[in-house]
């Protein structure tokens, strides 16, 4: 696409009507500072509430914002996803919502920009207001998920950053269903540099990631960026297969050189149901990887949009549509 302007604000939105006014505000004293052109691309990810109402009503009179309206809910990362296919800046930045992220930092960031690097990405040096349990299962993901992978993908980040026109571009490229933008922006390379910043309360409404949604990102997480899971699955099949082999042995022996006579069913139960549990999370495990070799080979477009608001006809983005006419 055309780039029409320096900056362009991706905010992926489900349920934000209590903040997104507000958000709007803090971002536009911000990028009205930086003296630069830009555009906001608010995404509404299927709210249900007065969301895309009072986005529209900012759209009336404000023409720097513009706002892709989806037809369901479709999750975040593909929110964002939808947000860099219609963002034409030469710099991109994917920010929530909640004003978790300050959107003052992205003064910062473009001056990291200008110094040269592709992504600046905001490391979180804390977390406010955030649950204890959050906190704990994001660290355990964060460093789990390091050493599962070959991809570097940096601990205690968000998806808040600044991307150059070009890591976008490579980005909007991968038409992966299960997406971890993170993660893909690290498989992507480029020159990457942090930022470091306070993670502040939510500015008001509640989490719209519970836990299933967590684990759900986690597994996404896991299964694009690394087979180790099945490679580890076939190393305890073997494993248990070889403590097996010795055991029969010895029950053998046992059988024919004494006549010690073993009392069975405690073992027997205990066995079967350690073996059974196992084989029954490897082929969970598996599942996981077919389920999602299965949803890419359908083919769908990722999203589709119900309408999409301030986008002139020529800054029009075709990504989608050219996925649905190919
Ligand atoms: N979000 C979205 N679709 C969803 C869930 C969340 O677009 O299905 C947006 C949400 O509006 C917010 C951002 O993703 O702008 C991050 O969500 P949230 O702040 O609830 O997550 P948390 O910060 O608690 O991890
Ligand atoms: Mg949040």
């Amino acid at each position: 696409m055309q780039q029409t302007c320096f900056l362009s604000v991706v905010v992926p939105m489900y349920n934000e009507e209590e903040v997104i006014e507000v958000t709007y505000n803090r971002l536009k004293v911000v990028l009205d500072k930086l003296g630069e052109t830009y555009e906001i691309v608010f995404v509404n990810d299927g709210s249900r509430d007065k969301t895309t109402h009072i986005v529209r009503g900012i759209c009336a009179v404000d023409h720097t914002v513009k706002l892709v309206d989806f037809s369901r809910n479709f999750g975040h990362q593909i929110a964002v996803t939808a947000g860099m296919d219609h963002s034409s800046g030469r710099t991109v930045v994917l920010i929530d919502a909640d004003l978790q992220d300050p959107p003052e930092l992205i003064t910062d960031m473009v001056a990291r920009w200008r110094e040269g690097y592709d992504v600046v990405y905001g490391k979180r040096i804390d977390r406010k207001g955030e649950s204890w349990f959050k906190k704990f299962t994001a660290a355990m993901f964060y460093r789990l998920l390091r050493s599962m992978t070959s991809v570097n993908i940096p601990v205690d980040t968000g998806d808040f950053r600044l991307m150059d026109r070009k890591v976008c571009d490579a980005l909007t490229s991968m038409r992966e269903r299960s997406r971890f933008i993170r993660g893909m922006v690290s498989w992507a390379g480029f020159k990457q540099t942090s930022v470091d910043y306070v993670r502040d309360e939510r500015f008001a409404g509640e989490t719209k990631y519970p836990l299933r949604k967590m684990i759900r990102l986690s597994l996404d997480a896991m299964t694009s960026f690394s087979t180790r899971p099945l490679k580890i699955a076939s190393i305890l099949g073997f494993v248990l297969s070889a403590v097996g082999f010795v055991y029969l042995f010895i029950v053998l022996y046992q059988r024919i050189f004494t006549d010690t006579t073993t009392q069975g069913w405690t073992s027997m139960i205990a066995i079967s149901l350690l073996f059974h549990g196992i084989t029954l999370s490897l082929l969970g495990v598996l599942g996981e990887y077919i389920g999602r070799t299965y949803e890419e080979s359908k083919g769908r477009p990722l999203y589709l949009v119900a309408e999409a608001v301030n986008f002139s006809t020529s800054a029009e983005p075709s990504r989608e549509r050219e996925a649905i006419t190919k």
